[in-house]
Order: structure tokens, then C-alpha cells, then sequence
């Protein structure tokens, strides 16, 4: 049989990269993997892609493991509407491919319908099962279609930075005369 590639690798490297990067290997993460896969393969040769994920579960990891594009170096944007779906696209023209988990589909495939819409608890449906049935899926329950980005590309300046009078920390000059944290607005005591 052809060894599998995806996103440039075999499919064992891909699971391990999963493993290493996210700690453990979620479905959602492996079906992330088919998705950046495709959507890479749909956009061609492209010098600089950008990302829009519509969720910030798993996903965001799927890209940050199989393309060069990461929260931190501004080209992943997260939008928290928890849609299994995202865009990669051409940072020049704003052109890209929308790829989603497309639920009419995955009805061919109860393991992960069912997981997805959280039909049966984890306990009945082993990893290893839902794994086998995503393998076996691949690009069966996922759809694509053209997209021209028009907002959320953006790459966020950095703003002013100022010291904070009161802790000596630099922070966003634009919130305010002093940090966020010293202003009672902090997340730690
Ligand atoms: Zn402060």
C-alpha cells in the first residue's frame, strides 16, 4: 500500500507531531490535520498564508502544527464562535480556501458524528475506534469552497508602550495611567 502523506509527512509523524504539540492526540486535532492538508493543497504555492480559525478549540493547534502560521507571529486570527472550520489564504490577495467540517457528511460516519455532536459519552466510543473511523473518512466529511477574506486580516500593530507608575512594568499606553493589573483589573492577587 502508498504510505500517506499529509501536510508533507506520513501519517505516524503527523499523529506524533499531534502528541508532542498538544499533549495527547484529540480527534479534532487528527480531522484538523486532514483539513490543513487539503486546504494547503487547494492554495497551491503561496509565500506567505494567513489563518482565520472559527473556533478555539483544537483547531488553532492543528494549524500551528502544519502550517507557519501562529497566534504568536500575528498570522492565525481565533474567532470564537465554535464552528469546526477555517481559511487559509494568500496574505497578498486575500484569497484562500474555507474548509469545514460538514455535518450532513459526517452522517456517513456515526463514530464521528456522534462524537462531534456529543451523541455518546466518551466511555462507549474508545479513542482508538474514533480514530480508525476518522483515518477511514479523511476528506469524507469535510467540505471546501473559494473565499476572499475581508476582514480579521489584519496584523495587529504593536500600540504605544508606557511604565506603569505603580508596578514598573511596560504595558499598552492605551489603557489608561497605569496597567490593567494596578488599575484592579488584574487576573491574580
Ligand atoms: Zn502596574
Amino acid at each position: 500500500m502508498e504510505k500517506m502523506i499529509f501536510c508533507g509527512k506520513p501519517m505516524e509523524d503527523l499523529v506524533e507531531d499531534i502528541r508532542k504539540f498538544h499533549g495527547h492526540i484529540a480527534p479534532g486535532l487528527v480531522i484538523g490535520g486532514f483539513m490543513v492538508d487539503w486546504a494547503l493543497e487547494l492554495l497551491g504555492d503561496i509565500p506567505k498564508i494567513g489563518a482565520i480559525v472559527e473556533t478555539c478549540r483544537c483547531l488553532p493547534d492543528a494549524i500551528q502544527v502544519f502550517t507557519p502560521c501562529t497566534y504568536g507571529n500575528g498570522r492565525m486570527k481565533i474567532l470564537d464562535w465554535d464552528k469546526f472550520a477555517f481559511s487559509l489564504y494568500d496574505k497578498k490577495d486575500l484569497k484562500g480556501f474555507r474548509v469545514w467540517l460538514d455535518l450532513e457528511k459526517a452522517r456517513a460516519f456515526p463514530n464521528i458524528y456522534n462524537w462531534y455532536m456529543r451523541l455518546v459519552p466518551k466511555k462507549d466510543l474508545p479513542l482508538e475506534i474514533l480514530l480508525k473511523t476518522i483515518m477511514e473518512a479523511q476528506r469524507l466529511i469535510l467540505s471546501s469552497c473559494r473565499v476572499h477574506v475581508i476582514a480579521f486580516y489584519d496584523e495587529k500593530k504593536r500600540g504605544l508602550t508606557r511604565v506603569c507608575p505603580s508596578c514598573g512594568e511596560a504595558y499598552l499606553a492605551e489603557h489608561g495611567n497605569s496597567c490593567l493589573s494596578c488599575q484592579g483589573k488584574g487576573y491574580y492577587t
